[in-house]
């Protein structure tokens, strides 16, 4: 292969993986900024305020914790949930190795095949179209 080719190839490799990063659309999952749960906006919000990184019901500036201490709420409201299900809390959001978010991130998937399915019949191929 002529350096030429080589770079050409490169090219193509950084453009599939900045693809494959704007696939893992994680910012298209509805969360408050409030209590930090999925699903919901501030404005629609009904629980306590939660400090997103430490889980505490309190603001960035009251937190005392220390960032080892970080973990994610969102895991470890899913593991209320799912007692038999082993994951991992010991993260901050957004991580893309957050078992609940990747939890969720099917559910939306589902969802949208779902929606594709009734809107143009027989086909839904496509999953990486998802900007709205
Ligand atoms: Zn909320
Ligand atoms: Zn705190
Ligand atoms: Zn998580």
């Amino acid at each position: 292969m002529d350096s030429e080719t080589r770079k050409k190839l490169q090219q193509i490799i950084v453009k599939l993986g900045w693809t494959i990063c704007r696939v893992y659309d994680y910012v298209s999952v509805k969360r408050c900024y409030r209590c930090s749960r999925f699903n919901h906006n501030h404005r629609e919000c009904k629980g306590k305020e939660v400090f997103s990184l430490c889980t505490g019901n309190h603001s960035l500036k009251q937190c005392t914790a220390a960032p080892t201490k970080y973990k994610c709420i969102n895991c470890m409201v899913y593991k209320k949930h799912h007692p038999t299900t082993q994951i991992d809390t010991a993260h901050t959001f957004p991580d893309k190795k957050c078992p609940s978010l990747k939890a969720i991130l099917e559910k939306y998937k589902k969802n949208r095949m779902l929606n594709d399915k009734r809107t143009y019949t027989g086909q839904h191929g496509d999953q990486t179209q998802g900007t709205d």
